[in-house]
């Protein structure tokens, strides 16, 4: 190959790092000046420059300019700064960019598949340069972050989970595929863009919808077998739930939204137990919102009570309550509302309000999943402080501008008893001379190590319990040091670690159920995931 093609292929391509053997050798003498930098001193200079931008959608373009040129120096830079840049490449600023992704489109970046391709899904698989995928990471844009229908500018969502699934997981990024399926948009503003990259047209619902997901499904494990990963993202609940119990039994399926954050906040609870005592099952829960987030959350919580008392899920159920935009979650409700939130409708009678349902059910746990921010007011939050001697408090809903409550709120109103933690990041606080540290829930902890967890160990299914063990393994790395600041997570600069940790107990966990199929089973998983990970740092070309 030409050395001038050689610099344009992001996998190969080194830049200024090309030493002078290797210019000689691939005919790049001439075509670059001829200062040698090494990859530190790239990574500084991006670095600097990333650092001048004031807007972050300028950072977020920078970042992806990178990866389509240089996909190594891309990585050891989110890799080396990942509390700098997770912002950048995810939410919050991933967000702003699916909105405006019309209009800032440059190089395409994943795979599209519209309904233009029915009856030909597979053909377009086959145009994919990768012939072996491990993950896919498949939105059809429909509830992009809290932002709701964004069509098929969701993409910026696969591109940049599958970005985390390398950096954070270490999965190799030639063997990650994302993908939008553009079945239209119910977004008027959007159809009516002339910038608009999707189809102008409405949403597919009904036999349409599900005919066409079928025919992609089949088409993927066709092209990739048995043990690809396909991570459903973003698709709104009334599909959500269905995809993924439909596909469980015939395809390696996880929905992030649901089992990630399940598994991410279990996670949360389990470490903070540590700080306000008690076991699971000595603890009340109320939710406010019983969707994706919530019920995903609310369901594994009684199962790891279950595991932990031997007795019945339904059992533990009654232990928590959820609240819609309807009011509390009860009997009298069954025949009008979701088959999803069917389990949670307990013996009470109706209760319109959060504030008279913390007073009714009296929780030792307040968490927020509405996607409605400001809804921990100041007499909820005091009512929980009544209630408890050290309440806690997650506030999930995304982004900043939806979050229940800030950190400062939950710790002024509570006198500094709360634990606290958030679905977007907040600062710490200082309170009575003390500074408290808000943990951040963030589904990065998770999926990057369940992920590599699955792959490593060749697991064809998935299953509740490689959730739990994510889970557990996560809470594990919670430590002494962290709780002292109120944290109930881990700090994200050890993140490789801690997911080499996840993705050794999933996989020990997967060989235990059978659900494995590389063999034989590597005897340290942690040492084992840790030399499956992806390394960055530029290889020689002789
Ligand atoms: P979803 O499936 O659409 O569910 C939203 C739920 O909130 C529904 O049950 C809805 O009630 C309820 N709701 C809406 N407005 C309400 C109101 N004013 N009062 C009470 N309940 C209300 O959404 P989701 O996927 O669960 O996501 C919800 C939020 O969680 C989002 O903001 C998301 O960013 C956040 N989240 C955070 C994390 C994390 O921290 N790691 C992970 C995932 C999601 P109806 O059913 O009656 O409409
Ligand atoms: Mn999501």
């Amino acid at each position: 190959a030409s050395g001038y093609s050689l610099l344009r292929d992001p996998h190969h391509n080194k830049g200024l790092a090309f030493n002078d053997k290797e210019r000689d050798a691939h005919y790049l003498t001439g075509l670059l000046p001829p200062a040698i930098f090494n990859q530190d001193l790239q990574e500084r200079r991006i670095l600097h420059n990333l650092r001048q931008y004031e807007v972050p959608l300028q950072r977020y373009m920078a970042m992806m300019d990178l990866q389509e040129r240089n996909e190594r120096l891309f990585y050891k830079l989110l890799i080396d700064n990942v509390e700098e840049l997770l912002p950048v490449v995810y939410t919050p600023t991933v967000g702003e960019a699916c909105q405006k992704y019309g209009s800032i489109f440059r190089r395409p970046q994943g795979l599209y598949i519209s309904l233009k391709e029915k009856g030909r899904i597979l053909e377009v698989l086959k145009n994919w340069p990768e012939k072996t995928i491990q993950v896919i990471v498949v939105t059809d844009g429909e509830r992009i972050l809290g932002l709701g229908d964004l069509g098929c500018q969701g993409m910026g969502i696969p591109v940049g989970k599958l970005s985390l699934y390398t950096a954070l997981g270490g999965l190799r990024p030639s063997a990650c595929l994302p993908i939008t399926i553009d079945v239209g948009t119910n977004n008027e503003k959007l159809l009516n863009d002339e910038f608009y990259i999707g189809l102008k047209q409405k949403r597919a619902t009904g036999k349409e919808y599900a005919d066409f997901l079928h025919e992609f499904m089949g088409a993927v494990k066709q092209n990739y077998g048995e043990k690809v990963l396909i991570q459903f993202e973003d698709f709104a609940n009334h599909n959500a739930f269905e995809l993924l119990t439909k596909y469980s039994t015939t395809h390696l399926v996880f929905n992030d939204d649901i089992q990630g954050t399940a598994s991410v906040v279990l996670a949360g609870l389990v470490a903070a137990l540590k700080l306000i005592g008690g076991s699971l099952n000595d603890h009340r829960f109320l939710f406010l919102g019983a969707g994706e987030a919530g019920t995903g959350i609310a369901e594994l919580i009684a199962l790891e009570m279950s595991k932990q008392k031997g007795n019945p899920v339904e059992e533990n159920r009654k232990k928590i309550w959820l609240v819609d935009s309807k009011g509390l979650i009860v009997k009298s409700r069954i025949d009008s509302i979701q088959h999803f939130k069917k389990p949670w409708a307990h013996d009470h009678e109706p209760v319109k309000k959060l504030l008279d349902a913390v007073k009714a059910i009296k929780p030792t746990v307040l968490i927020g999943t509405s996607g409605v921010g400001r809804t921990f007011t100041k007499e909820v939050i005091e009512e929980m402080a009544l209630l408890n001697e050290k309440p806690l408090i997650l506030a999930l809903s995304n982004p900043t501008s939806q979050s229940e409550c800030t950190a400062e709120e939950a710790y002024a109103w509570t006198q500094g008893r709360a634990i606290f933690a958030s679905g977007s990041p907040f600062n710490p606080v200082e309170y009575d001379g003390k500074q408290l540290v808000p943990g951040q829930a963030n589904n990065a902890y998770i999926f990057p190590g369940l992920g590599l967890g699955l792959i490593m160990s060749g697991a064809i299914r998935m299953h509740d319990d490689l959730l739990l063990a994510a889970s557990e393994a996560l809470a594990k790395q919670v430590t002494q040091e962290n709780f002292d600041k109120g944290l109930i997570y881990p700090p994200f600069t050890n993140i490789r670690k801690i997911s080499a940790h996840i993705a050794a107990n999933v996989a020990a966990k997967a060989y235990e159920l059978g659900l494995a199929s590389r063999l034989p089973r590597p005897e340290n998983l942690v040492e084992y995931a840790e030399s499956c990970m992806y390394s960055p740092i530029y290889r020689n070309y002789r």
